[in-house]
Formats: C-alpha cells, structure tokens, sequence
C-alpha cells in the first residue's frame, strides 16, 4: 500500500475507532436565543478517509457592525453539541459530543472530527440552546491507495455579491459534488462604484479592518445558496486576492503602500477568513500569515495540491511605472524583472513543496488547483508590441517556466491545472515552450468562469486568439462555474452556465464540455 502523502494529517488514526450507533440523548442546556444563532449556515472541509472538518459560527445578528460584539454575540465562549449520522434523518448517530464557539474567533467552531469510516457520505448538525442548525451533508475520503471510480468536482471562484444572485452555487449544490473546490475571490473588499449592481455590500465601506471583513463573510454567508453549496459537500479552500485587497502580493498592496500597514490589514483579511471556513487549526493565522496550501488524495485516482498563490508570491514587476498599481501588460523587453529568475509566484519554499508533492503521488490524476491563469496569454496592444498580464503567472514566467519542466521531468502522471480569477471559460494547452509550436504539451489547464462577478470584454479578448494557438477555448460572456469528472481513464469538464446573473431563480446550461484522456495531456472538446 502506498504510503500517504497527506503529511499533516497523520494524527490519531485509529486511536478512535468507529463507534457503534449511539443513542440519541438530549443536547447540552444553553441559553434560548432570541434570534436564529446559526444565521450563516454549516460547512464541512479537509475531508481525510477518517474525518474532516466541521464548521459554524453563532451570529444572531449577521451583519451586526457593533466591533465589541461580532455576529451580535456576547462576550464568552460558548459549548455547542454536535452530531454526525450515517443516515440524514438522524437515526443512525455515529458520533456526538460538544464543541467551543470561542469568542476570540468570533464565535466560529473548528471541530476536527476523527474516527469514522473511510469513502461514505456522513450528515452533521450544531445544537446551541434551543436552536438546531440546518443539516450538512459530508464525506470522508476513500483510504489512501483505495480503488476509486469516479468524484464529481465542484470549482467555483469569483462570487462578487455586489454583481448578482448566486445560482451558481444553488445548481451546483443540485448536481451534489462530491467536493467543492473553491479558487479565490469568495468574497470583494471593495465597493462597486462604475457598474450596475444587483445587491449591495451592507456596511457601504471597504474592508479593512477585522470588524469590517467579518461583516463581509457574514454577509455573503447570509446567501442560501451560498449556504447549500457549503452544505452539500466537503470544500477545500483557496484565496486569491480579493479576499484581502485587488492584486495584492504578499506584503505589498496594489497601491505599494506602507508594507507594515498593508500586513496589519492582511492580518485582519487571514483571520475573517479563518472564522468563515471550515480550516483545521493548522491553519489558524498567526498575525499576518496563515498556512493554506496542503495536498489531499481521493484513493487511488487524484490527488489535489492546493497552492497559495498571494500569501508568498514576489512583489508584481516593474510596479514603480507611473499608475502601475496592481496588474498591468508588460514583456520581457518593457519589463526585465519579469523575467528574474529569482521571483516566484508561490514562493521558493512552496515551489519546492509542489515539486515534492508531484514526484511522489501514486494518483492516477494530478490536480493542481489555484487562484490564476498559468497558460501564456500573449496581448497584442493597439501600436502592435505584446505583453502580458502581470498579476496571473504570466507576471512569474520563470517560475512557472520551473513547474512545467519539473512536471515534464518527473513525468508527473495527468496533470490539469485549475484556476478562476479571469471571470471567463478557458481550455488550454500548458508547454514547455509556449512559443514553440514543437514544443510539448506537458499538462491541460481548465478555467471556470466567475460565480457571479463581471467579465472582461469578449471580443478585446477573443482576438487574442490567433497569438495563442495552445488556447482552445474562451468565452466570458456568462456566469457559472466548472464542473468536473473524475474516472481512471478521462477526465470530463462541463462549462456550466447560468442564464442571467440578475436572476435569482436562473435556468443553468451546459456552455461548452471538454475531455482529457488518460495519458494523453491537453483538454479536448467534447460533443
Ligand atoms: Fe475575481
Ligand atoms: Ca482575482
């Protein structure tokens, strides 16, 4: 049996056994609310073949502003009980017991839940006082090396509030995932001051503060579809910017402001973060950092690397031109730090790390799940040079340059790269030498369109086309998400669409599907 890579994760395996079925008894005495304490809903993550992680926050007011009282809540820690059934109308209880709500975190609970058996669907419930939250449904993962079939795969990415309704994430819950990837940009720091919005950011403020970024969590947590797609499936996390601030890296700011500011604010993002996602304690931040990245197999057929694509990345390049903040079109020739070999976009440590993690996984696919487009993406500007966008690994071409020849060198089996950030559909081809029409293609990158936030222009995109052959798809014209299925000899990548953004009860479509066979690296279009 191969030896499990999941190196944080090896504690207590077996030391609790899967219990036989408890009897139900009466939960722990609280105080009675006077209104619903799980407002922002329940969450699973991280599932291993033994457990996962099981979340929620007591808020009995969501969007309470008051800094001294998060969520509406008292000072004090609070014991809720938990439960975690085989069945979901509760009549086979596996497991029971309480968990703290500690006020530090803003009421959330992190309950890391060990001991049940590998590859079957689990549903957990919160009681606090005498309220009951909503049902979650969970699984855990099949035991390392175990056979596996199939996994469905929920990538979602980019769900700006502001810009409409999340139906995206009501369908997806329909299609029950077995796991929800979620690419970054969960929530927006800023305020939509140009388009037409649908909802509003409640607070009318951009984040900054501790307080503030709690207020946006719960706010987007108020969502019910929101709500159902966190309670359908276990999720693994990852951020891109926006859950701090646009184009941010590391410790700079899109407007290279004071660094020391920057990463008290960066601090204030992580933590908000933390108390919303259902995190082990392995990732409880510590003033402005917080490990995120980690690796998690499903039996035998896929491993996922999870990177962290802001925390560690070198600052943007060429960042001092006048009005550079943040992202901008750059080439080797306008911009020669573009190409320093000693900039990353993940970080040296992290990059050593993946390389690591993709020469010794036994999976039949390998999964590289991240914030931002790493295709080549070559822009022509109206005076005829060409560039590229410096915030995505167009901006860190040596680092990625790194990734693909180590995938190529440890002849890394089926990898597929999976990304959001560009509000838009993308299929590509990722090589070695993306100017090479010889040069091979080494691993297949899918990109899923926003939840809900705006697209870039189509047309200024698609004429991009004829610049970047390896590019077999784009489309940016609708909202929705990426669904993927997993088997041992393909790969199946459905486009999802919904039909209007600004329609809370849209109609959802299949827009384009692709396939990677096994074997055979680069995405191809299906029927
Ligand atoms: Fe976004
Ligand atoms: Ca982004």
């Amino acid at each position: 049996m191969a030896v499990p890579r999941i190196t944080r994760r090896r504690f207590v395996a077996g030391a609790l056994a899967a219990p036989a079925v408890l009897r139900f008894s009466s939960v722990l005495r609280a105080p009675k609310w006077s209104a619903e304490p799980f407002s922002l809903g329940v969450a699973s993550g991280d599932p291993l073949p033994d457990g996962f992680v099981l979340w929620t926050r007591l808020a009995p007011v969501p969007l309470s502003t008051d800094p001294a009282s998060p969520g509406g809540m008292p000072p004090g820690d609070v014991e809720l009980g938990y439960e975690i059934a085989a069945d979901e109308a509760f009549s086979q209880v596996v497991q029971r017991g309480s968990a703290k709500a500690e006020a530090a975190w803003a009421h959330a609970v992190h309950l890391e839940v060990t001991g049940l058996a590998p590859a079957r669907p689990y549903w957990y419930r919160f009681h606090a006082g005498d309220s009951t939250s909503p049902v979650g449904r969970t699984q855990t993962a099949p035991a390392p090396g175990a056979p596996l079939a199939r996994l469905r795969v929920g990538c979602v990415s980019c769900s700006n509030y502001e810009a409409g309704w999340f139906a995206s994430y009501r369908h997806l819950a329909a299609e029950q995932p077995d796991l929800v990837l979620f690419l970054g940009d969960y929530i927006y720091e800023y305020l939509e001051k140009s388009r037409a919005t649908v909802r509003t950011h409640s607070d009318g403020a951009e984040t900054k503060t501790l307080a503030g970024y709690r207020n946006r969590y719960a706010q987007y947590r108020t969502d019910p579809d929101l709500q159902r797609v966190h309670a359908c499936a276990p999720a693994l996390m990852t951020w891109d910017d926006h859950e701090v601030q646009n184009d941010y890296a590391d410790r700079w700011s899109q407007d290279f402001a004071d660094p020391d500011a920057f990463l008290a604010r960066r601090a204030a993002a992580y933590q908000a973060f933390y108390e919303h996602m259902p995190l082990r304690a392995v990732s409880r931040p510590q003033g402005a950092s917080l490990r995120l990245y980690d690796r998690y197999a499903f039996g035998d057929l896929v491993e996922f690397q999870v990177l962290d694509g802001r925390q560690y990345r070198s600052r943007e390049a060429c960042w001092s031109k006048p009005s550079h903040g943040g992202g901008h079109v750059e080439s080797a020739k306008s911009c020669p730090e573009l190409v320093d070999p000693a900039r990353s976009m993940i970080g040296m440590a992290q990059e050593k790390w993946l390389a690591d993690g993709l020469s010794h996984s036994k999976a039949r696919w390998n999964v590289i799940a991240q914030d931002v487009m790493m295709a080549q993406l070559r822009e022509r500007q109206a005076d005829g040079s060409a560039g590229s966008w410096t915030d995505d690994w167009n901006g860190y071409p040596v680092s990625r340059a790194r990734l693909l020849q180590h995938v190529h060198d440890a002849k890394v089996k089926n990898p597929v790269v999976l990304g959001g950030d560009i509000h838009s559909f993308w299929a590509n081809d990722l090589k070695l030498d993306f100017d090479d029409p010889k040069s091979p293609v080494v691993a297949s990158e899918l990109i899923g369109t926003s939840i809900s936030s705006w697209g870039p222009p189509y047309e200024k995109f698609a004429a991009f086309a004829a610049d970047n052959p390896h590019v077999h798809f784009f489309d940016s014209r609708q909202r929705g998400y990426l669904a993927i299925d997993l088997a041992p000899e393909r790969l199946t990548a459905r486009f999802q669409v919904i039909s209007d953004v600004r329609d809370p009860k849209a109609t959802l479509s299949t827009l384009a599907s692709f396939s990677v066979e096994n074997g055979r690296p680069g995405p191809q279009r299906g029927s």
